[in-house]
Protein backbone atom coordinates (compact mmCIF):
# COMPACT_ATOMS: atom_id res chain seq x y z
CA UNK A 1 0.00 0.00 0.00
CA UNK A 2 1.51 3.62 -1.05
CA UNK A 3 1.57 5.56 1.93
CA UNK A 4 0.28 9.31 1.23
CA UNK A 5 0.90 12.15 3.70
CA UNK A 6 -3.22 11.98 4.02
CA UNK A 7 -4.25 9.99 6.86
CA UNK A 8 -6.43 7.80 4.40
CA UNK A 9 -4.52 8.46 1.46
CA UNK A 10 -7.09 10.44 -0.93
CA UNK A 11 -5.82 13.06 -3.20
CA UNK A 12 -5.62 17.10 -2.41
CA UNK A 13 -8.40 19.19 -3.67
CA UNK A 14 -7.39 21.96 -6.06
CA UNK A 15 -7.69 24.16 -3.01
CA UNK A 16 -5.57 21.67 -1.16
CA UNK A 17 -3.26 21.79 -3.88
CA UNK A 18 -2.83 24.99 -3.72
CA UNK A 19 -2.01 25.23 -0.14
CA UNK A 20 0.75 22.60 -1.04
CA UNK A 21 2.91 25.18 -2.27
CA UNK A 22 2.66 27.01 1.38
CA UNK A 23 5.75 26.21 3.17
CA UNK A 24 4.89 23.99 6.41
CA UNK A 25 5.49 24.46 9.98
CA UNK A 26 7.21 21.51 11.08
CA UNK A 27 6.91 20.83 15.12
CA UNK A 28 8.06 17.51 16.69
CA UNK A 29 6.83 16.13 20.51
CA UNK A 30 9.03 14.79 23.24
CA UNK A 31 6.41 13.32 25.43
CA UNK A 32 8.68 12.54 28.84
CA UNK A 33 9.46 14.85 31.38
CA UNK A 34 11.22 14.42 34.45
CA UNK A 35 7.99 14.51 36.94
CA UNK A 36 4.63 15.73 36.12
CA UNK A 37 3.51 19.51 36.99
CA UNK A 38 0.76 19.69 39.33
CA UNK A 39 -1.33 21.31 36.67
CA UNK A 40 0.19 19.23 33.84
CA UNK A 41 -2.67 18.24 31.09
CA UNK A 42 -0.08 17.81 28.33
CA UNK A 43 0.83 14.60 26.74
CA UNK A 44 3.88 13.66 29.28
CA UNK A 45 5.03 10.39 30.59
CA UNK A 46 7.72 9.91 33.16
CA UNK A 47 11.12 10.07 31.50
CA UNK A 48 13.01 7.63 33.98
CA UNK A 49 10.30 4.79 32.43
CA UNK A 50 10.65 5.39 28.98
CA UNK A 51 11.77 3.91 26.06
CA UNK A 52 13.62 6.57 25.05
CA UNK A 53 15.31 4.66 22.01
CA UNK A 54 12.00 3.25 20.82
CA UNK A 55 10.85 6.39 20.60
CA UNK A 56 13.74 7.81 18.38
CA UNK A 57 13.10 5.10 16.27
CA UNK A 58 9.71 5.38 15.61
CA UNK A 59 9.59 9.33 15.16
CA UNK A 60 12.39 9.19 12.21
CA UNK A 61 10.07 6.62 10.68
CA UNK A 62 7.40 8.64 10.95
CA UNK A 63 8.89 12.06 9.58
CA UNK A 64 10.57 9.55 6.59
CA UNK A 65 7.52 8.17 5.62
CA UNK A 66 5.71 11.42 5.82
CA UNK A 67 8.67 13.28 3.70
CA UNK A 68 8.78 10.35 1.16
CA UNK A 69 4.84 10.46 0.43
CA UNK A 70 4.68 14.30 0.28
CA UNK A 71 7.18 13.64 -3.19
CA UNK A 72 9.27 16.97 -3.60
CA UNK A 73 10.51 17.70 0.38
CA UNK A 74 8.12 20.31 1.25
CA UNK A 75 10.16 23.83 3.00
CA UNK A 76 10.21 24.05 6.50
CA UNK A 77 8.31 27.48 7.59
CA UNK A 78 9.60 26.79 10.99
CA UNK A 79 10.70 24.13 13.53
CA UNK A 80 9.54 23.65 16.89
CA UNK A 81 10.54 20.79 19.38
CA UNK A 82 7.76 21.19 22.72
CA UNK A 83 6.66 18.38 24.72
CA UNK A 84 7.04 17.49 27.44
CA UNK A 85 10.57 18.31 28.05
CA UNK A 86 12.80 18.03 25.09
CA UNK A 87 15.65 18.17 26.94
CA UNK A 88 15.52 15.22 28.77
CA UNK A 89 16.09 13.42 25.86
CA UNK A 90 19.94 12.43 25.35
CA UNK A 91 21.14 15.33 23.08
CA UNK A 92 22.83 13.10 20.61
CA UNK A 93 19.03 11.69 20.00
CA UNK A 94 17.17 14.88 19.49
CA UNK A 95 20.04 15.99 17.10
CA UNK A 96 19.36 12.33 15.02
CA UNK A 97 16.11 13.40 15.15
CA UNK A 98 16.54 17.14 13.82
CA UNK A 99 18.83 15.11 10.83
CA UNK A 100 15.64 13.00 9.97
CA UNK A 101 13.87 16.18 9.80
CA UNK A 102 17.37 17.49 7.13
CA UNK A 103 16.13 14.91 5.10
CA UNK A 104 12.51 15.34 4.51
CA UNK A 105 12.10 18.56 4.37
CA UNK A 106 14.15 21.69 2.92
CA UNK A 107 15.58 23.88 6.18
CA UNK A 108 16.18 27.46 4.85
CA UNK A 109 18.90 29.39 6.40
CA UNK A 110 17.69 31.18 8.97
CA UNK A 111 14.67 28.98 9.82
CA UNK A 112 13.65 29.80 13.10
CA UNK A 113 13.97 25.77 14.97
CA UNK A 114 12.83 26.59 18.50
CA UNK A 115 13.58 24.04 21.33
CA UNK A 116 11.48 23.92 24.15
CA UNK A 117 13.40 23.35 27.85
CA UNK A 118 12.91 23.07 31.99
CA UNK A 119 15.29 25.03 33.68
CA UNK A 120 16.65 22.32 35.88
CA UNK A 121 17.41 19.89 32.58
CA UNK A 122 19.89 22.29 30.59
CA UNK A 123 23.50 21.58 30.59
CA UNK A 124 25.54 24.02 28.72
CA UNK A 125 27.70 21.41 26.79
CA UNK A 126 23.78 20.13 25.05
CA UNK A 127 22.71 23.84 24.63
CA UNK A 128 26.00 24.02 22.47
CA UNK A 129 25.60 21.14 20.60
CA UNK A 130 21.54 21.75 20.07
CA UNK A 131 22.59 25.48 18.59
CA UNK A 132 25.27 23.84 16.68
CA UNK A 133 22.47 21.50 14.89
CA UNK A 134 20.57 24.68 13.71
CA UNK A 135 18.08 25.32 16.84
CA UNK A 136 18.09 28.72 17.13
CA UNK A 137 15.64 29.82 19.73
CA UNK A 138 15.07 28.58 23.47
CA UNK A 139 12.04 28.60 25.06
CA UNK A 140 12.37 28.31 29.15
CA UNK A 141 9.60 27.31 31.08
CA UNK A 142 10.23 29.92 33.92
CA UNK A 143 6.67 30.06 35.14
CA UNK A 144 7.05 31.96 38.30
CA UNK A 145 9.42 34.10 40.57
CA UNK A 146 8.08 32.96 43.93
CA UNK A 147 9.78 29.29 45.03
CA UNK A 148 6.30 28.83 47.32
CA UNK A 149 4.46 28.99 43.74
CA UNK A 150 6.77 27.40 41.63
CA UNK A 151 5.76 24.46 44.41
CA UNK A 152 2.27 24.89 44.26
CA UNK A 153 2.64 24.11 40.86
CA UNK A 154 4.77 21.37 41.30
CA UNK A 155 7.78 22.56 39.24
CA UNK A 156 10.78 20.84 39.96
CA UNK A 157 13.02 23.98 39.42
CA UNK A 158 13.44 27.10 41.58
CA UNK A 159 14.01 30.60 40.41
CA UNK A 160 17.89 30.27 40.57
CA UNK A 161 17.69 27.82 38.19
CA UNK A 162 15.99 29.87 36.07
CA UNK A 163 18.56 32.58 36.13
CA UNK A 164 21.08 29.57 35.30
CA UNK A 165 19.85 28.24 32.67
CA UNK A 166 19.13 31.81 30.69
CA UNK A 167 22.89 31.99 31.51
CA UNK A 168 23.78 29.01 29.68
CA UNK A 169 21.67 29.78 26.81
CA UNK A 170 23.27 33.49 26.23
CA UNK A 171 26.75 31.37 26.63
CA UNK A 172 25.93 28.64 23.97
CA UNK A 173 24.53 31.56 21.69
CA UNK A 174 21.15 31.40 21.98
CA UNK A 175 20.07 35.15 20.76
CA UNK A 176 16.38 34.42 20.57
CA UNK A 177 15.32 33.51 24.21
CA UNK A 178 11.39 32.75 25.72
CA UNK A 179 10.23 33.01 28.78
CA UNK A 180 6.85 31.44 29.81
CA UNK A 181 4.92 32.99 32.84
CA UNK A 182 2.23 31.51 34.59
CA UNK A 183 -0.66 33.91 36.05
CA UNK A 184 -3.76 33.04 38.07
CA UNK A 185 -1.95 30.67 40.46
CA UNK A 186 -3.27 29.77 43.46
CA UNK A 187 -2.76 32.02 46.48
CA UNK A 188 -0.56 34.31 44.05
CA UNK A 189 -1.36 38.26 44.46
CA UNK A 190 -1.18 40.94 41.90
CA UNK A 191 2.12 41.90 43.13
CA UNK A 192 3.44 38.39 43.23
CA UNK A 193 3.08 38.46 39.47
CA UNK A 194 4.32 41.97 38.79
CA UNK A 195 7.45 40.54 40.80
CA UNK A 196 7.41 37.62 38.70
CA UNK A 197 7.15 40.18 35.58
CA UNK A 198 10.34 42.09 36.81
CA UNK A 199 12.56 39.16 37.48
CA UNK A 200 11.74 38.17 33.78
CA UNK A 201 12.13 41.61 32.28
CA UNK A 202 16.04 41.64 34.29
CA UNK A 203 17.03 38.13 32.26
CA UNK A 204 15.81 40.42 29.06
CA UNK A 205 14.47 37.82 26.92
CA UNK A 206 13.58 38.55 23.59
CA UNK A 207 9.67 37.03 23.90
CA UNK A 208 7.76 36.57 27.29
CA UNK A 209 4.34 34.22 26.75
CA UNK A 210 2.12 34.80 29.95
CA UNK A 211 -0.95 32.83 30.01
CA UNK A 212 -3.22 32.63 32.84
CA UNK A 213 -3.32 29.40 34.42
CA UNK A 214 -6.14 26.63 33.62
CA UNK A 215 -6.92 24.30 36.06
CA UNK A 216 -8.00 21.11 34.40
CA UNK A 217 -9.68 18.00 35.61
CA UNK A 218 -7.19 14.60 36.58
CA UNK A 219 -4.79 17.27 37.23
CA UNK A 220 -3.15 16.99 40.81
CA UNK A 221 -3.90 20.72 41.51
CA UNK A 222 -7.49 19.86 40.27
CA UNK A 223 -7.66 17.43 42.88
CA UNK A 224 -5.92 19.65 45.65
CA UNK A 225 -9.30 22.50 44.61
CA UNK A 226 -11.61 19.95 44.96
CA UNK A 227 -10.71 18.52 48.47
CA UNK A 228 -10.68 22.62 49.16
CA UNK A 229 -6.45 22.79 50.04
CA UNK A 230 -6.23 25.76 47.44
CA UNK A 231 -8.32 27.99 46.32
CA UNK A 232 -8.07 29.15 42.29
CA UNK A 233 -7.60 32.68 41.83
CA UNK A 234 -10.79 34.77 41.59
CA UNK A 235 -11.23 36.29 38.16
CA UNK A 236 -11.17 40.11 39.35
CA UNK A 237 -7.89 38.84 39.79
CA UNK A 238 -6.88 37.42 37.11
CA UNK A 239 -8.36 40.26 34.99
CA UNK A 240 -5.86 42.71 37.11
CA UNK A 241 -3.12 40.45 36.54
CA UNK A 242 -3.97 40.13 32.53
CA UNK A 243 -3.62 44.29 32.78
CA UNK A 244 -1.09 44.38 34.59
CA UNK A 245 1.17 42.48 32.32
CA UNK A 246 0.29 44.82 29.26
CA UNK A 247 1.07 47.76 31.28
CA UNK A 248 4.44 46.39 32.55
CA UNK A 249 5.52 44.42 29.38
CA UNK A 250 4.81 47.23 27.01
CA UNK A 251 6.39 50.17 29.13
CA UNK A 252 9.46 47.67 29.18
CA UNK A 253 9.46 47.87 24.97
CA UNK A 254 7.52 44.89 24.75
CA UNK A 255 5.03 44.37 21.74
CA UNK A 256 1.41 42.62 22.67
CA UNK A 257 1.12 40.81 19.38
CA UNK A 258 -0.98 38.03 20.35
CA UNK A 259 -3.10 37.93 23.32
CA UNK A 260 -0.70 36.19 25.98
CA UNK A 261 2.65 36.49 24.06
CA UNK A 262 4.51 39.60 23.74
CA UNK A 263 7.98 39.68 21.87
CA UNK A 264 11.06 42.61 21.24
CA UNK A 265 10.84 44.16 17.54
CA UNK A 266 11.13 41.16 14.90
CA UNK A 267 11.19 38.25 17.45
CA UNK A 268 7.65 36.92 17.29
CA UNK A 269 6.96 33.73 17.68
CA UNK A 270 7.03 32.49 13.79
CA UNK A 271 6.16 29.21 14.31
CA UNK A 272 3.18 29.89 16.54
CA UNK A 273 2.05 32.29 14.04
CA UNK A 274 1.66 29.51 11.53
CA UNK A 275 -1.23 28.63 14.62
CA UNK A 276 -2.72 31.50 14.55
CA UNK A 277 -3.30 32.33 10.46
CA UNK A 278 -4.40 28.37 10.76
CA UNK A 279 -1.89 27.88 7.71
CA UNK A 280 -0.39 24.38 7.36
CA UNK A 281 2.22 22.59 10.04
CA UNK A 282 3.05 18.89 10.35
CA UNK A 283 3.39 17.40 13.98
CA UNK A 284 5.46 14.58 14.78
CA UNK A 285 5.90 11.96 17.46
CA UNK A 286 3.28 10.78 20.04
CA UNK A 287 -0.07 13.09 20.53
CA UNK A 288 1.44 15.46 18.10
CA UNK A 289 -1.00 17.75 15.66
CA UNK A 290 -1.20 18.22 12.13
CA UNK A 291 -3.17 20.28 9.75
CA UNK A 292 -2.27 20.17 5.84
CA UNK A 293 -3.82 20.33 2.64
CA UNK A 294 -7.60 20.33 4.14
CA UNK A 295 -7.00 17.77 6.28
CA UNK A 296 -6.76 17.41 10.06
CA UNK A 297 -5.14 15.01 12.65
CA UNK A 298 -3.69 13.69 15.53
CA UNK A 299 -1.51 10.55 16.37
CA UNK A 300 -1.56 8.22 18.85
CA UNK A 301 -0.77 9.51 22.65
CA UNK A 302 0.55 6.33 23.99
CA UNK A 303 4.35 6.28 22.85
CA UNK A 304 4.35 2.36 22.62
CA UNK A 305 0.78 2.29 20.52
CA UNK A 306 2.41 5.20 18.08
CA UNK A 307 5.84 3.27 16.97
CA UNK A 308 3.47 -0.28 17.00
CA UNK A 309 2.05 1.36 14.12
CA UNK A 310 5.29 2.62 12.98
CA UNK A 311 6.94 -0.52 13.24
CA UNK A 312 3.88 -2.58 11.13
CA UNK A 313 4.58 0.02 7.86
CA UNK A 314 1.94 2.40 8.51
CA UNK A 315 1.27 5.53 10.05
CA UNK A 316 0.71 6.60 13.45
CA UNK A 317 -2.61 8.09 13.17
CA UNK A 318 -5.51 8.18 15.98
CA UNK A 319 -8.23 10.46 14.60
CA UNK A 320 -8.50 12.70 11.54
CA UNK A 321 -10.77 14.83 10.01
CA UNK A 322 -11.15 16.56 6.39
CA UNK A 323 -11.73 19.83 6.93
CA UNK A 324 -14.72 21.71 5.08
CA UNK A 325 -14.53 25.54 3.87
CA UNK A 326 -16.78 26.66 6.55
CA UNK A 327 -14.97 25.16 9.44
CA UNK A 328 -11.44 26.44 8.33
CA UNK A 329 -12.79 30.07 7.46
CA UNK A 330 -14.21 29.71 11.07
CA UNK A 331 -10.89 28.70 12.56
CA UNK A 332 -8.99 31.08 10.65
CA UNK A 333 -11.61 34.03 12.39
CA UNK A 334 -10.94 32.78 15.96
CA UNK A 335 -7.53 31.92 15.97
CA UNK A 336 -6.50 35.41 13.77
CA UNK A 337 -8.83 37.49 16.45
CA UNK A 338 -5.70 36.20 19.04
CA UNK A 339 -3.45 38.29 17.15
CA UNK A 340 -3.52 42.40 17.79
CA UNK A 341 -2.96 42.63 14.56
CA UNK A 342 -5.84 40.46 13.71
CA UNK A 343 -7.68 38.88 10.65
CA UNK A 344 -6.04 40.70 7.46
CA UNK A 345 -9.32 41.04 5.11
CA UNK A 346 -7.00 40.62 2.04
CA UNK A 347 -5.39 37.66 3.07
CA UNK A 348 -8.89 36.09 4.15
CA UNK A 349 -9.85 36.99 0.85
CA UNK A 350 -6.96 35.90 -1.37
CA UNK A 351 -7.24 32.50 0.76
CA UNK A 352 -10.79 31.86 0.81
CA UNK A 353 -11.88 33.94 -2.74
CA UNK A 354 -14.72 35.25 -0.32
CA UNK A 355 -14.85 38.76 0.84
CA UNK A 356 -14.89 38.66 5.01
CA UNK A 357 -18.19 40.75 5.11
CA UNK A 358 -20.08 38.36 2.61
CA UNK A 359 -19.20 35.62 4.98
CA UNK A 360 -19.25 37.08 8.61
CA UNK A 361 -20.95 40.53 7.76
CA UNK A 362 -23.54 40.06 10.99
CA UNK A 363 -21.22 38.47 13.51
CA UNK A 364 -19.09 41.84 12.55
CA UNK A 365 -21.49 43.81 12.74
CA UNK A 366 -22.74 42.50 16.21
CA UNK A 367 -19.08 42.88 17.44
CA UNK A 368 -18.73 46.00 16.35
CA UNK A 369 -21.89 47.50 17.85
CA UNK A 370 -21.08 45.83 21.31
CA UNK A 371 -17.75 47.72 20.90
CA UNK A 372 -15.41 44.25 20.72
CA UNK A 373 -14.50 44.27 17.13
CA UNK A 374 -12.70 47.37 15.22
CA UNK A 375 -11.55 47.78 11.66
CA UNK A 376 -7.69 48.96 11.25
CA UNK A 377 -5.18 48.94 8.47
CA UNK A 378 -7.22 46.64 6.54
CA UNK A 379 -7.13 44.20 9.57
CA UNK A 380 -10.34 43.11 11.57
CA UNK A 381 -8.88 43.16 15.67
CA UNK A 382 -10.26 43.05 19.20
CA UNK A 383 -10.79 46.09 21.15
CA UNK A 384 -9.15 47.37 24.09
CA UNK A 385 -12.48 45.91 25.48
CA UNK A 386 -13.01 42.90 23.29
CA UNK A 387 -9.56 41.47 24.49
CA UNK A 388 -10.25 40.18 27.99
CA UNK A 389 -13.60 38.74 26.97
CA UNK A 390 -11.83 37.59 23.69
CA UNK A 391 -13.86 34.13 24.41
CA UNK A 392 -17.35 35.59 23.77
CA UNK A 393 -15.88 37.00 20.42
CA UNK A 394 -14.61 33.91 18.84
CA UNK A 395 -17.76 32.06 19.82
CA UNK A 396 -19.59 33.85 17.36
CA UNK A 397 -17.11 32.73 14.27
CA UNK A 398 -18.29 28.89 15.72
S1 LIG B 1 7.26 20.37 32.20
FE1 LIG B 1 5.46 20.96 30.97
S2 LIG B 1 4.87 19.07 29.90
FE2 LIG B 1 6.27 18.47 31.56
S3 LIG B 1 4.93 17.93 33.24
FE3 LIG B 1 5.48 20.10 33.51
S4 LIG B 1 3.84 21.26 32.48
FE4 LIG B 1 3.72 19.11 31.80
Amino acid sequence: MEIGIYPDDRGPTAAGYARNKMKVGVYLHVPFCRRKCAYCDFVSYPAAAADMDGYVRAVKTEIARRGAAAGAPPMAASLYVGGGTPTVLPVEALVEILDAIRRSFHWPPGLEATVEANPETVHRSDLERLRRSGINRISIGMQAAQDALLAVLGRGHRLDDVREAVRLARRAGFESLNLDLISGIPGQTTDDWRRTLEAALVLEPEHIAAYSLEITPGTALYGRVERGEVVPAPEDRVLEMFHATREVLTCAGYEQYEIANFARPGHACRHNLIYWRNEPYLGFGPAAHSCWQGWRWANERDPATYAAHLDAGGLPVAESEKMDLRTEMAETMFLGLRLRRGVERERFRRRFGRDLDTVYGVEIARLQDQGLLEERDGCLRLTERGLPVANVVFEEFL
